[in-house]
């Protein structure tokens, strides 16, 4: 009934917030003035996390309903990986963090689901970006191992993750209490979420970190 309800109510608020965004990006367009452009911005950044806060919510609880299947198709990993590290160089810009893609391989051709993938890099980019500070660098690489498979890492140099709080943080609705206090946004359901598709793709996702120096997903 839980899993239902967290379903019925996101996806109620989500026609809402398409209709908000849609008007606000005409008028963004349109507008010549620097100071509105300003505010739509604005307007425009917070629409977009509630949408993404939203969305990650119906995937969560269509996961916990139990109604989640893999749609894998064959796929070239290294242009999949690489154009989604593109879409975050706009951010990389704003937060003067060095952002790189890497592999030795041209081409890593591999069976995987395009949305659920897709999200599994992107919460780890996300908070790459949220835990790094300016002037960071944030390094996407993938590689093939010997085994026939595929290792991504996603590698930062931000803040860093205590031992202690390392074996928590895939746990759902876990955030380092330093996080809760800084004001940082969150819920604490993307990793629980990156990790539960993961699995479903037969893989597995761990964390290596030193606080201060930085954390390796992979
Ligand atoms: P949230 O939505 O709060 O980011 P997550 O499940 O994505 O939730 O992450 C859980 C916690 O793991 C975060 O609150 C943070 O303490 C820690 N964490 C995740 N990624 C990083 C990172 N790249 N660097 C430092 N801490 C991280």
């Amino acid at each position: 009934l839980k899993s239902q309800f967290f379903a019925n109510i996101s996806h109620e608020f989500r026609t809402p917030l398409t209709l908000i965004i849609g008007p606000v990006e005409q008028l963004w367009s349109k507008t010549k003035r620097v100071a509105w452009k300003h505010q739509l911005n604005l307007v425009l950044r917070n629409a977009r996390y509630l949408q993404t806060l939203i969305n990650q919510l119906l995937d969560f609880a269509k996961l916990e309903a139990g109604g989640m299947s893999l749609r894998a198709q064959e796929t070239d990993l290294v242009q999949f990986v690489k154009r989604i590290v593109a879409s975050f160089m706009s951010l990389a810009e704003r937060q003067h963090i060095s952002l790189r893609f890497e592999s030795a391989e041209t081409v890593i051709s591999c069976y995987v689901d395009h949305d659920k993938f897709s999200k599994i890099i992107t919460n780890l980019l996300s908070n790459a970006f949220k835990f790094t500070p300016n002037g960071g660098v944030i390094v996407v690489s993938i590689e093939k191992t010997e085994q026939q498979k595929v290792n991504l890492r996603v590698e930062d140099n931000g803040i860093g993750i205590a031992k202690h709080q390392q074996y928590k943080i895939f746990d759902r609705f876990y955030q380092s209490p330093d996080v809760k206090t800084s004001g940082q946004l969150g819920t604490g359901i993307g990793l629980a979420f990156a990790k539960e598709m993961v699995e479903l793709h037969r893989g597995s996702i761990a964390v290596e970190s030193e606080p201060g120096v930085g954390s390796t997903f992979i």
